[in-house]
């Protein structure tokens, strides 16, 4: 699918999409469409600036942390609240790399205030322990750590930065009281014999690991097919050396999950192989205050300017925008779009 800028020619083709009576949306009514899917989870990216540099997200410079029309922290809890009040009820601040915003803080403290709603960030963990008392302070529970390799060479590798600092966040996030999930994307002849590693750092740590796909967005998808290990391979090399029963799923959770014996949780996210667009239940905001409708869909409806009504219908276009079924590739890297 070609690359569109944002612009104006975003919200005309929202609006070709879905004129009409089912685009008014109404506060105290959740957001839904045709294929009884349910609007309830806002990724917010606050930047697209990373200061790492995954080989399959942002192998080269990072574009700068702000720009002129990002948006603030008031700007952010403004679109979660009204879309709160359509039943949102988990929100997850992303990027780039959201510990590079000098307003983090403040970001999740707005958002927190907003309240009503689960609370919960993604990052690559470096600068992370700095924010715990402004993730306490903002309700936030649970941490998702980036962690693709326990070992410092295959780790530096893949992001181009020291394992060591992401490590002593893990740790010390647990030794914190939260509750954390660590996301390891599998890559072939990178981390793939790594499997038995985390698993055994999932029962050491009470963290749940959780094993996910290569996508094929911006950079992953260049050499995606040399690349690529699927959850099954992934599950397959678990059972050379762990036994475990699969955990309950719910319809819109992305990874399917099993319970080791002998402790220790591990998820998988086969958004390659097994995809789930039939219960996705998310849209995204960019730090430019657009809805976008999918990960793997560039077209954007900008919100600047909407009172809470009209942010509401248009996270109705959006959501009922939403495809059915998995998009092939992505030119924008992950970066770039919230992951
Ligand atoms: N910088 C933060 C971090 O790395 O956790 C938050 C943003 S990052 C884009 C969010 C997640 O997307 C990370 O776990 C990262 O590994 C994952 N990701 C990025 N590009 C990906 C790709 N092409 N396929 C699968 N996962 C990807
Ligand atoms: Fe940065 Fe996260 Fe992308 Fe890695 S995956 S380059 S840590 S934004």
């Amino acid at each position: 699918m070609p690359t569109r800028d944002q612009g104006l020619g975003d919200i005309s083709e929202f609006a070709m999409l879905d004129l009409g009576h089912e685009s008014r949306s109404i506060r105290g009514q959740s957001i839904t469409d045709s294929h009884g899917r349910v609007f309830r989870k806002l990724r917010i990216s606050v930047t697209e600036a990373c200061q790492f540099r995954c080989f399959y997200c942002m192998p080269h410079a990072s574009p700068p942390v702000m720009r002129p029309g990002h948006l603030d922290a008031q700007g952010f809890a403004r679109i979660a609240h009204a879309l709160v009040g359509a039943g949102v009820c988990d929100l997850r601040v992303t990027g780039g790399e959201p510990t590079l915003r000098p307003d983090l803080d403040e970001i999740l403290i707005a958002l927190g205030e907003v309240g009503g709603t689960r609370l919960s960030i993604t990052s690559n963990g470096q600068f992370l322990p700095k924010h715990f008392p402004a993730l306490h302070q903002s309700g936030v529970r649970t941490l998702n750590i980036s962690l693709d390799s326990l070992r410092p060479d295959s780790f530096k590798a893949i992001t181009g930065r020291r394992l060591e600092p992401v490590l002593e966040a893990v740790h010390a996030a647990v030794a914190d009281g939260f509750s954390v999930k660590v996301n390891c994307v599998v890559s072939r002849g990178r981390n793939d014999d790594e499997v038995h590693a985390f698993a055994e750092f999932a029962q050491r740590t009470g963290v749940e690991v959780r094993f996910l796909e290569l996508m094929k967005i911006g950079p992953g998808a260049v050499d995606h097919v040399r690349d690529f290990v699927s959850a099954a391979e992934v599950e397959s090399r678990l059972a050379t050396g762990f036994g475990w029963v699969p955990l309950a799923r719910g319809v819109d959770e992305t990874a399917y999950r099993i319970q080791l014996e002998g402790g220790g949780r591990i998820g998988f996210i086969a958004s390659e192989s097994k995809p789930f667009c039939g219960g996705c239940s998310r849209l995204r905001l960019s730090v430019r205050g657009e809805l976008r409708s999918c990960l793997m869909r560039d077209d954007r409806i900008p919100l600047a300017g909407l009172d809470a009504q009209g942010i509401l219908r248009a996270a109705g276009l959006a959501f009922r925008a939403k495809p059915t079924e998995r998009i092939e590739r992505v030119d924008q890297a992950m970066h770039q779009i919230g992951g």
